[in-house]
């Protein structure tokens, strides 16, 4: 066994010819480092024929602020095995690994270099009517086949222990959950929306309704979620789409992957007027968000309910009052998340470049409040929002009412 080095180039390549057969026996092969996440190194390694493949190395520290913030490598191996899990269920639309080397916490991926990161996508305007109807399959399949309608009691025991990921459970548990509501060194706020988001650190209400749904996050392990699906972690071209890094992943609330998905969509429509020029070309994305939105919740929640009734194994589990509200309270929590992945990609750590490219400090600022105040009104009144339309019409409203800053 080889003991865990962190990868050059030269290294990584001879990682990917090891455990793949692609290359062939001659190839000449290069590799270059080109990740542009948070937290790990990712390699593409090359043949001279351009046969290409991924490999991805967890760091023993995140990537982003360097050895002074220490991390699990076996985060590694949760996102190997999440990912082999999801793509049983949905191989369809979940990246391919090949090979996952447990000591030097790497993975061997197949390349999507014929895809373009949704979030990127979005940004230029490209519209895909697949994204919602697949990704709702990749949701649906991948949260029911690892929830307890399908698992007996010791085995979802087993899988709630395997995917226990207390490191970057706790990085969400903070980023996500606290650090937005209150004067955090680690929050990014742009000067001209401080006053709003100064609000937020006296909003007891609002704090209440942040602490239930960090409560759930915390407590209620009701299927292996991706854990942090947002559009930088979907890949789309015009046939398909497929989902990268699950290192987040763990047993949690289902609507917490469908929030955070929703919460990205509808990040981007916040920020169209500051990335499109012409008001027709905004209102032309604000409203494929919503379509797509919109056949999101409806197809997964049709396709979720379709496996409740017919592949429960638990006898107590196929009671049919019981499934529609579980799936109602899925909604619910999805509302809530999404409000808070609103909130947090604002004013938190980790911005995003719907909002960050919006090069007018008064435009994006226009955009930012948007985002806040729309965070604040989904987390506050989803329970009173029963079914996908009253959403999308709270949204539309939402967004209407707010006067510029
Ligand atoms: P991190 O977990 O460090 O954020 P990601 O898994 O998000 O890393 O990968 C970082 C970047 O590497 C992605 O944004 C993408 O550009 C590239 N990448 C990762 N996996 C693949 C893949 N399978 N195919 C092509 N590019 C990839
Ligand atoms: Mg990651």
């Amino acid at each position: 066994m080889t003991a865990y080095q962190i990868f050059t180039s030269e290294q990584a390549m001879r990682f990917a010819d090891e455990h793949s057969e692609l290359f062939g026996e001659h190839s000449k092969l290069s590799a270059t480092e080109f990740g542009d996440g948070n937290l790990n190194l990712v390699f593409r390694v090359v043949n001279d024929k351009g046969t290409s493949l991924i490999v991805k190395q967890a760091l023993p520290y995140a990537r982003c602020v360097g050895e002074s913030w220490p991390l699990s490598t076996d985060r590694a191996r949760i996102e190997a095995e999440v990912l082999k899990l999801h793509a049983r269920f949905c191989p369809e639309h979940t990246v391919e690994v090949l090979h996952f080397d447990r000591a030097l916490s790497a993975i061997l991926m197949e390349d999507l270099k014929q895809y373009d990161i949704l979030r990127t996508a979005l940004i230029k305007g490209k519209q895909f009517a697949h994204l919602a109807p697949q990704l709702a399959n990749y949701l649906a399949n991948t949260l029911f086949y690892t929830s307890d309608f399908v698992l007996t009691g010791p085995a979802k025991k087993a899988a709630v222990a395997q995917f226990t990921n207390p490191d970057l459970c706790l990085i969400t548990e903070d980023l996500f959950f606290t650090d937005p509501y209150c004067n955090h060194e680690r929050n990014t706020i742009h000067s001209l929306i401080l006053p709003s988001a100064r609000a937020l650190w006296y909003d007891t209400d609002l704090q209440a309704e942040v602490a239930m749904l960090k409560a759930d996050f915390l407590s209620k392990p009701q299927a292996l979620l991706h854990g942090d699906l947002h559009s930088g972690s979907i890949f789309i071209n015009n046939e398909n789409c497929k989902v990268i890094d699950a290192e987040f992943g763990f047993y949690g609330p289902i609507g917490f992957d469908v929030g955070v998905l929703i919460g990205n969509l509808l990040i981007n429509y916040v920020a169209s007027p500051g990335v499109f020029k012409t008001p027709e070309e905004q209102s032309q994305q604000q409203h494929y968000l919503l379509t797509q939105i919109h056949t999101l919740w409806q197809h997964f929640a049709d396709t979720f309910s379709q496996l409740q009734q017919t592949a429960t194994q638990d006898p107590t589990l196929q009671n049919s009052r019981y499934q529609q509200r579980f799936l109602q309270q899925v909604f619910t929590d999805a509302i809530g998340y999404a409000g808070c992945e609103l909130i947090r990609r604002t004013v938190g750590l980790a911005h995003v470049a719907d909002l960050e490219r919006i090069s007018d400090a008064k435009q994006r600022a226009v955009c930012e409040i948007h985002a806040l105040t729309l965070g604040r009104v989904l987390i506050l009144e989803r329970a009173q929002l029963d079914s996908i339309t009253a959403l999308l019409d709270k949204v539309q409203r939402t967004v209407a009412a707010i006067a510029a800053p």
